[in-house]
């Protein structure tokens, strides 16, 4: 469910204007897939699969695995402060988790 920009009130989530005081809403940004829980998800997936498979003792793969985390970890806590995202906090919490597993593994 939307809400109107203009007037707050309660809009369906294709609705392009309101249909109350005619505020052109963007329904892109309110029904869209949350991408910030996805994209946290996917990097920290990535990350994680390369942490298993670069060589732990080379300095230079530990210092980008720890500054790719900082990607993932940042994106899923931007994702956990959006108040609409509900369903896809898991993976926000997913991603967070493995990112910070990765980190660990990389120190
Ligand atoms: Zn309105």
């Amino acid at each position: 469910m939307a809400f109107c920009r203009g007037c707050a009130k309660e809009l369906h989530d294709s609705a392009q204007s309101c249909p109350q005081c005619g505020a052109v809403q963007y329904p892109g940004m309110s029904s869209s897939p949350h991408w910030s829980a996805i994209v946290t998800l996917i990097l920290s997936v990535l990350l994680f699969l390369s942490v298993l498979s670069v060589d732990l003792w080379d300095t230079d793969s530990r210092v980008g695995i720890v500054l790719f985390s900082m990607f993932p970890i940042s994106f899923g806590i931007y994702s956990l402060t959006e108040e609409k995202l509900r369903n896809e906090k898991w993976m926000s919490i997913v991603g967070i988790v493995l990112s910070a597993l990765s980190v660990l593994c990389a120190f």
